[in-house]
């Protein structure tokens, strides 16, 4: 903790220190714009102010006089990753350089304190502090539970109605339900949400099929969990134990839902990593690892299903106050992706090219093209040999602003020594 306040604390005054230059130019650099074309080696990519203004053979693009320019030889350029699920209240602001440094340039936050995380949008825009584009859910949508925060609390269809309404003043990007709602509040808020044209994402609620939720016009299941839970929980459900549940979704009824999901355009954000991490790997218990480790190898193959079935898939690391490292996870989630069988092409749109397309902002960012925010990573190696080398980050552009990682590193080494 101590050393992540630290790099906050060094970021902070490095966005004064970095490049303010309003052009930069990348050259002599392989480009994996994530539009879905091959890399495309030695080519320039010309940033201008926080837009990328050029992308083309370095021999042809021109460089505006008086711009920096990065020798990029032998690098390899992606855009900016975007983390679907997160959040950021509980990660506390410590998760920002994390963030950045691990080239995660923007959050969908799925469920916080509205106030704060707006202070800090807020904050970013201006440049006082440096962190990710946040879309927002603001508080959860929930049923009554003990013991947790930043809840809206709904008993009844005549509330779900009026938190579309009061959500909606507040300006959310989106609304997240939890699964306490009671679903005759949850099928209320679904038809407010469209009459209001507010996006709604899922926990699935208790006693909602996935299915239904599906039909209902959810745009995101969050946790590949969910599944389970509605074929343990859904009214008819045959499902006693999660491992029934598991053999259910990978079965014929798995597939009929992930052609549901597909035909109504339902999108899924599965959080492997947050399971394998949560629920496996931070087990104390040697009795429960093995059945722990066990789903999560199905989950794997459950999401393999999936993508085969063509759901829409993003990336998504559900990093928060617990297991989670903010950054470093959503690199573990699309190696856990690619172990679904994606390839690493697919596992980088799910965090690029998918979340702009999600959000309906393919012309703003996702991919290395003219006209986009410039939002990128350059890496030392070549992440569609092995997307284990998105983590081999040499250095971070958020909104056209060049940040070394190395300096950043020298820095924090130099700092904690004196
Ligand atoms: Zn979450």
């Amino acid at each position: 903790m101590h050393k992540w306040i630290l790099l906050s604390c060094l970021l902070c005054s490095f966005s004064a220190a970095a490049q303010k230059d309003d052009a930069l130019a990348i050259t002599h650099v392989t480009v994996i714009d994530c539009t879905g074309a091959p890399a495309q080696p030695n080519s320039t990519v010309v940033v201008v102010g926080t837009r990328i203004t050029a992308v083309g053979p370095a021999d042809t693009v021109k460089i505006p006089t008086g711009t920096r320019v990065v020798d990029a030889t032998g690098k390899f350029l992606i855009p900016g990753l975007w983390d679907m699920h997160g959040h950021l209240t509980d990660a506390t602001e410590d998760a920002f350089p994390l963030l950045i440094m691990n080239g995660v340039t923007g959050v969908r936050d799925m469920g916080g304190d509205l106030v704060q995380i707006d202070r800090w949008r807020s904050e970013f825009e201006s440049g006082a502090r440096v962190g990710p584009h946040i879309i927002r859910a603001g508080p959860f949508v929930d049923g009554p539970k003990e013991g947790v925060s930043n809840r809206l609390t709904v008993r009844t269809p005549e509330e779900a109605r009026k938190a579309v309404g009061d959500l909606k003043a507040k300006g959310v990007d989106f609304i997240k339900v939890h699964n306490a709602l009671p679903p005759d509040a949850f099928f209320a808020l679904m038809d407010e949400a469209h009459k209001e044209h507010i996006p709604v994402a899922v926990h699935l609620p208790k006693n909602v099929s996935s299915a239904e939720a599906s039909d209902a016009g959810v745009v995101s299941f969050e946790h590949v969990e969910t599944l389970y839970e509605s074929a343990m929980w859904r009214k008819g459900a045959t499902a006693k134990t999660i491992e029934q549940a598991v053999d259910e979704i990978l079965g014929p009824a798995g597939q009929e839902l992930f052609q549901r999901f597909v035909k109504n355009g339902t999108w899924y954000v599965p959080t492997l990593v947050a399971y394998e991490r949560g629920f496996v790997l931070w087990s104390n218990d040697p009795e429960s690892l093995k059945p722990r480790l066990d789903v999560h190898k199905k989950n794997i193959e459950v999401i393999r299903k999936m993508h085969k079935a063509g759901v829409q898939i993003m990336a998504g690391s559900d990093f928060s106050d617990w297991a989670m490292v903010p950054g470093v996870d959503l690199h573990n989630e699309l190696a856990l992706l690619v172990e679904a069988g994606f390839t690493p092409l697919e596992a980088l749109q799910a965090a690029t090219l998918n979340p702009a397309k999600f959000l309906g902002k393919t012309d703003t960012f996702g991919t290395i093209q003219a006209g986009r925010v410039a939002d990128l990573a350059l890496l030392d190696m070549n992440p569609l040999e092995d997307i284990s080398h998105t983590r081999k980050i040499h250095a971070v552009v958020l909104g056209g602003r060049f940040y070394p990682l190395a300096f950043i590193r020298a820095r924090a080494l130099q700092n904690a020594t004196k």
